[in-house]
């Protein structure tokens, strides 16, 4: 490979959550060199582009000079998404259809933007940079207050015929279960999200706390919480072992917030996957906790910019995301 330099351009990483924005800078190499985030109450399309896109205009101010400066930025959304046109056809979380955020965002900054489900650019996060640079076959859970899912075979990400593949956060898993979002009852993520665990949470105790509260509480060994994650991670491992037995992976990545639980998460899951999964897949398929945590979206997001910016997945492994045509 012929030298480069990492640091002459860089890409712009956006992850929208549900109610937050994480903006994170990564130079050519894919290493970040920024991270932030700012909370968001008002998740109206105007006000949320008006946010990314300030951050972004505020962000490219204070980076170090470079000789391409940002050539592009990518967005993980909640939802889902048409790829080729950027546009976010269904997001139940924000309560947003049909939502062209690309146009919208290219109408104010002058650069390609790319826009992704999250749970897709946090599979392609770990794909390139995290725990699964070597598997030709992987899952990656992102876990927040939903529940989305990113799947990679041959290398490759699945987005099904009209962007809609791995909303694994609707599968049902309790029949007459809780309504979601979505409209139906008995979604995976109203029982194995962050949303889930404060609210089993306050079921056990009966006041609230925040996921980082809960989650620190585990660390120190609080018993509800130990209850509440143990109860979230059974119902998460359903989910996955599910996924192990539909697609067989050799591995499993579990992202997003609640992977902040650690071991104890993991404990849980692969006790559930152990006893549910078919012993074939089962035994294939290792249960890895994301290592760029809370980063892995945006990381993602981010090397859309990068893959399309180098025509393919060049300076990086093995990802085979298709380069959008137009913009070279
Ligand atoms: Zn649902």
């Amino acid at each position: 490979m012929l030298g480069f330099n990492a640091t002459a351009g860089y890409a712009v990483g956006v992850e929208l959550g549900v109610d937050f924005i994480r903006v994170l800078t990564v130079n050519l190499a894919g290493k970040s060199i920024s991270c932030n985030e700012l909370s968001l109450e008002d998740t109206s399309v105007r006000n949320v582009v008006t946010e990314i896109v300030t951050c972004i205009k505020r962000e490219s101010a204070i980076l170090p000079k470079s000789k391409l400066g940002i050539i592009g930025v990518g967005l993980g959304v909640p939802g889902l998404v048409d790829f080729t046109s950027g546009n976010i056809l269904y997001a139940p979380n924000l309560g947003w259809s049909d939502v062209p955020i690309r146009a919208y965002m290219e109408a104010h900054i002058n650069l390609p933007v790319f826009v992704d489900n999250e749970a897709n650019a946090g599979a392609l996060a770990e794909q390139l940079f995290g725990v699964g640079t070597t598997d030709e076959n992987a899952i990656y859970f992102s876990v927040g207050a939903g529940i989305g899912v990113g799947i990679i075979l041959n290398h490759t990400i699945i987005r099904g015929s009209g962007g809609a593949a791995g909303e694994f956060g609707h599968m049902i898993i309790e029949t007459r279960g809780l309504r979601c979002s979505c409209g139906s009852r008995g979604c995976l993520e109203m029982y194995a999200s962050t949303r889930a665990l404060v609210a089993k949470y306050a079921q056990l105790t009966g006041h609230t706390k925040t996921v980082d509260e809960i989650i620190q509480d585990l660390h120190v060994g609080d018993p509800n919480a130990r209850e509440a994650i143990d109860s979230v991670g059974r119902y998460l491992g359903m989910g996955v072992s599910n996924l192990i037995n539909g697609l067989n992976p050799s591995l499993v990545v579990i992202g997003n917030h609640l992977s902040e639980a650690r071991d104890r998460l993991l404990t849980i899951v692969t006790e559930v996957v152990d006893t549910s999964a078919l012993k074939v897949p089962g035994t294939i398929a290792r249960i890895e906790l994301s290592s760029l945590g809370r980063n892995s979206t945006a990381i993602g997001a981010a090397s859309l910019a990068l893959n399309d910016y180098f025509q393919g997945p060049f300076p990086f492994s093995h990802a085979a995301e298709p380069s959008r045509s137009g913009y070279r």
